[in-house]
């Protein structure tokens, strides 16, 4: 505790550690640790009172402004135990920055990021014993921030609540790395340019729901969702970024406006051109991929995000065909790219852009 005196936060211990789960029945966001941080806001006094408590339930007026007006946003990221018993976060100032470009989207305060640093930090260290180290799995960690207000007049909140919490995961995808079915969406669009697509913001996946239940339906674990106005720009998956290796040019689509910025999409690019590859971010068009995959030049499809941090596509569904992917296996450039990323995760292969931050 010593070294922490100069900290702001306050930190109340658990009286009753719960069960740690077994590393096999992890999943993904199933369970969640003992402790939790939490700091209000009141427009009058800004944000105060930081700190970690045992994890609990919140209590909410009825009429807070969340539960009416949907202002609330959120970030993940995660926690890694390398094999010499170190813990290591990734990119965590970068998850800081966008949850305040989140809040500014949607007229919420923004936050001290040092603040968040050091809450998710310091919660991390708290509870680091629930850190899995078997491969494939690590710390989840989601900070958010909700709108508390009691008042329905459509305004943005004069309170709000920013939280963090953790949970112990597996894979995302319960087949593992094993490649996925992508339904290519359009009946239904989630954003526009100008609209919310680029915070990272409950509404976005809410208008994704009914898609996702379409297409699983057709056998698909996620859409992949074309612009809005055209009807045929790439933009992203479901909670992923998306990338196309078409002959031995890695292509993904440019940030338009009207999808996330994703960490590891930033991470993937930066790898791709320290390794070289012919790399392009443009539009592209659902056609382009269409006539790659009729060609044969279509080679690979891989989505990218925290949570699966690279997610192999073996089938894209359009229209009533089914195109399989390469061999519909993981291919080679999707696999040196996840071992690469995780293993500078886990402290496994050398950090030579200074990504990892310790946990100390
Ligand atoms: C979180 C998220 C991603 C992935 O972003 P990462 O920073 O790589 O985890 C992509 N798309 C959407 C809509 C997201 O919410």
């Amino acid at each position: 505790m010593n070294e922490r005196m100069a900290s702001p936060i306050t930190i109340e211990r658990t009286q009753s550690p719960k069960p740690r789960p077994q590393a096999s029945s992890l999943g993904f966001g199933k369970y969640y640790t003992d402790h939790m941080f939490i700091m209000e806001y009141e427009a009058s006094k800004g944000w105060h009172t930081p700190r970690i408590v045992p994890y609990q339930p919140i209590s909410l007026d009825p009429s807070s402004k969340v539960f009416h007006y949907g202002q609330t946003v959120f970030e993940g990221l995660k926690a890694y135990r390398t094999d010499d018993g170190r813990v290591l976060l990734f990119r965590p100032q970068k998850n800081a920055e966008r949850l305040n470009r989140s809040n500014e989207r949607l007229s919420m305060p923004t936050l001290d990021e040092e603040i968040v640093l050091e809450g998710i930090k310091q919660l991390v260290k708290v509870d680091q014993d629930w850190i899995p180290n078997e491969p494939g799995t690590s710390l989840y960690i989601r900070p958010f921030v909700i709108a508390t207000e009691n008042a329905l007049g459509v305004a943005p909140s004069q309170e709000y609540l920013f939280m963090i919490i953790l949970s112990p995961v597996g894979m995302y995808y319960s087949n593992g790395m094993n490649p996925i079915s992508i339904f290519v969406e359009s009946k239904y669009v989630r954003a526009v340019e100008g609209g919310v697509g680029t915070a990272k913001t409950a509404g976005n996946y809410a208008a994704s729901l009914k898609a996702q239940e379409e297409a699983a339906e057709q056998g698909c674990a996620q859409v992949l969702w074309l612009d809005g106005v055209h009807r045929k720009y790439i933009e992203e998956v479901g909670s992923m970024n998306v990338f196309f290796r078409i002959g031995d040019t890695v292509v993904t689509p440019a940030l338009n406006g009207s999808f996330l910025a994703g960490i590891t999409r930033d991470s993937v690019i930066r790898l791709l051109k320290h390794w070289n590859v012919p790399f392009e971010e443009r539009a592209i068009t659902i056609d382009e991929i269409v006539q790659a995959h009729r060609d044969g030049t279509l080679k690979e499809v891989f989505g990218t995000g925290t949570a699966a941090v690279i997610s192999p596509v073996g089938e894209l569904c359009w229209q009533g065909e089914r195109m399989r992917i390469g061999d519909g296996t993981t291919g080679e450039l999707s696999a040196r790219i996840y071992d690469a990323v995780t293993g500078i995760q886990t402290g496994k292969v050398e950090d030579p852009f200074g990504w990892t931050v310790a946990v100390d």
